[in-house]
């Protein structure tokens, strides 16, 4: 096989740019012409298959890579099926003799992947896959007995200390593409069928400049107080860059370059930001080395764990999502993912302690509801957060933690602008009472235009009783193991 083709494909996958992007690097350097491919295989996809705010999402950024790769003169090429089958037929289409991706690393889309790069290399096509998506591959970080690590802070300092300055790949000025049949942007049927994406649209650009552009204004200021602001979810105190990072719009090792130039690396705001791009990583990490976490408890003893599974707890499931659970933080929060497609990381701790813990759903209801309604859904960031929350999963609050949602509010969102912005129907009382309605008395939830159970719920649990009984469950699998 020769390391020269005439004729190459990029297969655009979850790195949908064209800065820092090796793929496409190697197949510059590799062929003299190249399709730029982009395939919907999702109908082949089972459990995970992109939800509705993701959907939304890659179809602006598809049309954002669509123009940025027309102002180089060439055309991204779109169609659909299953992968394989797409890319037999276009390389008999075009006689090309090499495939060029970025490789993802959640479990399905490895055992795809394997599977694709051995039937081509059957076929005598060559098959080329890099690393545009992690600051290190997962199998490059291991403990001195070379297993995986399952606790992030000793993970992160030994893959922190293995990290070697890489500068970001630049953009090509020109691609030689090969024309072919694509179907139009609109066939892929991405966009939603009814009028709901409003709020994304005003809260998002997606697409590659766009996420520069976030990344930019992030690390020109904001980031400098990101230790201190980052907890405050009526503050804009975080990057928002998650959704970008998850399509690969910008890949972490930008992100890392753009904060060494703008700002000094080790000063406290710079130093929690790129440990929280480390967690990014762990996550990945954790998929890759336990992948049957999508589904089941990192920690087994949980697999028996007796979550409540009845017509009331449907009910409650039912409030949780709809923002209507009568605590005012957690309704905050859901009616923001809700509205944006986003939501505060406290306050998606939050909301998630109170469902697996309060409500003591299982933690899948939950990371499905997030699946479908996130713009940055990400199978390895949304098992680690779920698992984490509900004590099952690795480096996990222990399960017998209950955040208590009242004294989060308070101390998280204290002056209330976070729940007075979200749930206006609260907005007029007092300081005093925003977190804890029901503890109002009468003529202060008068004054301020409220009846519970009218206006805004009743809560849907008590705080101290579910959490009792939260715990006596624990206690009854600790037993039983
Ligand atoms: P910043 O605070 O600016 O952080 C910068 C980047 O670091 C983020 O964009 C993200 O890529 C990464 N990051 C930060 N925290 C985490 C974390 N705990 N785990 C992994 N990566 C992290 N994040 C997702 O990207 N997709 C998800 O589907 C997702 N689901 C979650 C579910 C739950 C229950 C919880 C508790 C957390 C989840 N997170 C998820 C992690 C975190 O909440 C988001 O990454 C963060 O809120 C994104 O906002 P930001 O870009 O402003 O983050």
């Amino acid at each position: 096989m020769t390391d020269r083709h005439e004729t190459g494909i990029v297969w655009f996958r979850r790195d949908l740019r064209l800065t820092d992007q090796p793929a496409l690097r190697g197949a510059l350097e590799h062929c003299d012409q190249l399709v730029l491919l982009y395939v919907d295989d999702s109908e082949t996809e089972t459990t995970w298959a992109a939800g509705a705010a993701s959907r939304w999402w890659l179809h602006q950024s598809l049309e954002a890579l669509g123009s940025d790769i027309a102002s180089r003169g060439a055309t991204l090429t779109l169609r659909r099926g299953p992968a394989l089958d797409t890319l037999r037929a276009v390389i008999a289409e075009t006689g090309a003799s090499a495939v060029f991706w970025n490789r993802l690393y959640e479990p399905a889309a490895i055992d795809r992947d394997k599977a694709i790069k051995s039937a081509l290399k059957d076929d005598d096509i060559a098959v080329y896959s890099h690393n545009g998506a992690l600051l290190q591959e997962p199998w490059a970080v291991m403990t001195k007995t070379d297993t995986p690590y399952r606790v992030f802070t000793p993970y992160w300092r030994t893959a922190r200390a293995k990290l070697h300055r890489q500068d970001p790949l630049a953009a090509p000025a020109t691609i030689a593409g090969v024309e072919m049949d694509s179907l139009a942007l609109a066939a892929l049927g991405l966009e939603p069928t009814i009028d709901w994406d409003d709020g994304l649209e005003a809260a998002w650009t997606p697409g590659e400049a766009g996420a520069m552009s976030r990344a930019r204004a992030f690390v020109a200021d904001p980031v400098r107080d990101y230790d201190t602001t980052r907890d405050l979810p009526g503050t804009a105190g975080t990057s928002r860059l998650s959704p970008h990072l998850h399509f690969g719009e910008i890949s972490p090792r930008q992100v890392w370059r753009l904060v060494e130039e703008a700002q000094d690396p080790e000063s406290d705001g710079c130093r929690v930001f790129l440990t929280e791009i480390g967690w990014r990583e762990f996550s990945h990490y954790v998929m890759f080395h336990f992948p049957h976490t999508t589904d089941a408890p990192m920690n087994e003893r949980f697999a028996a764990f007796p979550w409540r599974d009845d017509d009331e707890a449907a009910r409650d499931i039912r409030a949780w999502e709809r923002g209507r659970t009568g605590i005012p933080i957690v309704d905050a929060g859901m009616r923001e993912l809700w509205r944006t497609g986003w939501m505060h990381n406290r306050v998606r701790m939050i909301v998630a302690s109170l469902l697996v813990k309060n409500i003591r759903a299982h933690w899948l209801h939950g990371a499905r509801w997030f699946w479908d309604t996130l713009v940055d859904a990400d199978l390895p960031a949304n098992t680690m957060g779920w698992q984490w929350s509900a004590g099952t999963g690795a480096d996990a609050a222990p399960y017998f933690r209950i955040f208590n949602s009242v004294t989060q509010g308070e101390k998280f969102d204290g002056d209330g602008a976070y729940v007075r912005h979200w749930v206006p129907e609260l907005a007029a009382l007092p300081k005093k009472y925003l977190h804890k309605p029901w503890e109002a008395p009468e003529t202060v939830l008068r004054e301020a235009g409220v009846t519970l159970g009218r206006d805004y719920p009743r809560p849907v649990v008590d705080l101290k009783t579910s959490r009792k009984s939260a715990l006596d469950a624990f206690q009854t699998l600790k037993e039983a193991s």
